[in-house]
């Protein structure tokens, strides 16, 4: 899948909040228990909050007690992309929107069954659209 950035700087600063800028084009991290969905237990789906892509079901949702959203796995193997950050001293595994390359947040090989990992992912990185 492309990785190519479908908007321009200015566009993406028109269209998010300011938070969402920061998490999503910057990189940035929300600070843990502030976000709208840590402690969020409806049935739907979780899009990307810049581009609207299908990205994690309630499915695979767990309390991971971290006060980020949390994931065992992405709703399918291509829909997130992963790659190596080395930034802040630590060695990460940052986890991106495929379609529109935006910052998700990190995964982390501390998860529970059945795939053992944790996507820790910002609420601002995410629009949640319920299941009826
Ligand atoms: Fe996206």
């Amino acid at each position: 899948m492309s990785t190519d950035e479908p908007k321009t700087d200015a566009q993406w600063r028109a269209e998010l909040s300011p938070e969402q800028y920061r998490v999503l084009r910057e990189h940035g991290t929300e600070r843990a228990f502030t976000g709208k969905y840590w402690d969020h237990h409806a049935n739907g789906e979780y899009r990307c909050a810049a581009c609207g892509a299908p990205l994690f079901s309630s499915s695979a949702k767990f309390d991971s007690g971290t006060g980020w959203p949390s994931f065992y796995e992405a709703v399918d193997a291509q829909a997130v992309r992963e790659r190596t950050d080395n930034s802040h001293g630590m060695l990460r595994t940052e986890a991106l929107c495929s379609r529109c390359n935006s910052h998700l947040g990190h995964v982390f090989p501390d998860g529970p069954p059945p795939t053992g990992l944790r996507y820790c992912i910002n609420s601002a990185s995410l629009s949640f659209h319920p299941r009826d």
